[in-house]
């Protein structure tokens, strides 16, 4: 899917819109609460689809989603739990991980492509990639490759391999972190929501694809 920044500017004046009006609805409110769930990942995808493109775009959403996370923990804090499974915990709310900004991106070997203009192999052609040869552009075309890893990288090539589950820590981890009333089992609310912002993570902002 082809999208333009001019979209994803009218996909955050409509989240816009409906934060405006979860802001002044009478909470609990059933109706606004499905709009802030719903808001969460709408916000979390303008993050990563304009944050390489529109910068100012981004913050806005990133600002955005912040609020709509606050406003859910502060009057609906049963939506924002960290879910307990086989033993461990995992960090799921879009909030919490549309701040971390890094993805997993495949790796391709190439291992057999072709000449756009003459379909040979390009080790045995003349032409260059990139120049034109009667209007036509030659291109190494890629015939046959493999995935030979995934990698971390901060702009994935492909969102959707963006994470959408963290491991929390083990119960033990929890326990030496949250004190001796925590048992495995027990339901953790996302702090992430509660506090104020702390930042995005770029930990991995300095890695690129080879
Ligand atoms: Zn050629
Ligand atoms: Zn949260
Ligand atoms: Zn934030």
């Amino acid at each position: 899917m082809v999208s333009s920044p001019k979209t994803e500017q009218k996909l955050y004046e409509r989240c816009l819109a409906k934060v405006g009006n979860a802001r002044t609805a009478q909470h609990p409110d059933a109706a606004a609460k499905e709009t802030l769930l719903a808001l969460r990942s709408q916000l979390q995808e303008i993050m990563d689809r304009s944050e390489f493109r529109d910068s100012a775009l981004f913050e806005s959403a990133h600002e955005l989603v912040d609020e709509v996370g606050a406003l859910l923990r502060r009057h609906y804090s049963d939506s924002c739990t960290l879910p307990y499974r086989d033993g461990a915990y995992y960090r799921e709310c879009p909030v919490d991980l549309a701040h971390q900004r890094v993805g997993l991106s495949p790796e391709v070997r190439v291992l057999e492509s072709k000449c756009s203009i003459c379909n040979l192999d390009p080790e045995d052609c003349d032409h260059l990639p990139g120049e034109m040869y009667d209007g036509r552009e030659c291109r190494s075309v890629i015939t046959k490759a493999e995935m030979t890893a995934l990698a971390i990288v901060a702009n994935p090539r492909q969102l959707v391999t963006r994470p959408t589950s963290i491991p929390a820590g083990t119960p033990a981890e929890l326990s030496a972190a949250l004190g001796p009333k925590f048992r495995p089992g027990v339901q953790l609310c996302c702090d992430r929501c509660l506090s104020a912002c702390d930042g995005l993570n770029r930990d991995f902002a300095s890695a690129t694809h080879g």
